[in-house]
């Protein structure tokens, strides 16, 4: 059990949108504005749709700043798919969690299994960022998630119990600021189409929350799209998900959301 003192729980649903390296300025501009027009319509249907629901934008750096300056009439939160753990310094071609500070974002994406898998993040380089987003009050969204090979065979169990342990060693909420978001996604159902079950998923978010505390709002994600949100959603210990493909397009993600 780590030791998490504060990190009040959030009621609220959280959708995340993973853009990852997708959209150019133009393109994220369309895209908020129709998107935002969508979602305030539906408030007014339906006074819900937005009460109890964060959504959040993680998008590329370069489109940070834009998001932060169309979020002026807006209330989404704004997001980074990574960064370093140091402020400043001699670390060429690196973002520092200042200069996330800098352009309004509020959460940060850390150890996405690309990340892991492409650019060689270990649970100790992932621990580093942890420690140093929630120094400077970012809000991590802490990625973990086993292969398809480790899922066949049994080994779910162990390999999301190391991450979880190793990923969060040492971590302490210790001000009411510092909040943990953690996202279970299983690498054979990202980008493949192939959903874990709610049961599947309900399993592992249990045991993540078993080897924490309740009160982390632990998201879903892989192949998550409004046709099998519902049922991922109204499991205990789902508190919401993490979306790439179907957060691209304004109704897909409009619709996952409402
Ligand atoms: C992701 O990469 O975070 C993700 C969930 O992707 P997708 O929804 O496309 O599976």
């Amino acid at each position: 059990m780590i030791n998490i003192k504060y990190n009040f729980f959030m009621p609220k649903k959280i959708f995340a949108a993973n853009w990852k390296m997708n959209k150019n300025i133009k393109e994220a501009t369309k895209f908020i504005n129709g998107f935002v027009e969508t979602i305030h319509e539906s408030s007014l249907q339906k006074s819900s749709t937005l009460t109890n629901k964060e959504i959040i934008i993680c998008a590329s750096f370069t489109l940070l700043p834009v998001l932060h300056e169309l979020n002026k009439n807006h209330n989404y939160k704004i997001g980074a798919q990574n960064m370093f753990h140091e402020e400043q310094g001699a670390y060429t071609g690196e973002i520092s969690p200042l200069h996330l500070k800098d352009v309004g974002c509020e959460y940060v994406i850390i150890g996405h299994s690309e990340r892991r898998q492409y650019f060689g993040e270990t649970n100790e380089i992932i621990n580093i960022k942890i420690q140093s987003a929630l120094k400077h009050n970012l809000i991590p969204i802490f990625c973990v998630g086993e292969t398809l090979a480790q899922r066949e065979n049994n080994e779910t169990k162990k390999i999301i119990t190391t991450q979880i342990q190793e990923g969060l060693k040492d971590i302490k909420l210790t001000t009411n600021d510092q909040r943990l978001v953690i996202a279970y996604e299983p690498i054979w159902a990202i980008g493949t189409g192939k959903v874990a079950t709610a049961e599947q998923a309900q399993e592992v978010h249990a045991l993540i929350h078993a080897l924490t505390n309740k009160n982390i709002s632990i998201l879903y994600g892989g192949s998550v799209k409004p046709d099998n949100v519902k049922e991922l959603m109204a499991q205990p210990d789902i508190n919401g998900a993490l979306v790439g493909g179907a957060s691209l397009e304004i109704e897909s993600f409009a619709k996952i959301i409402i």
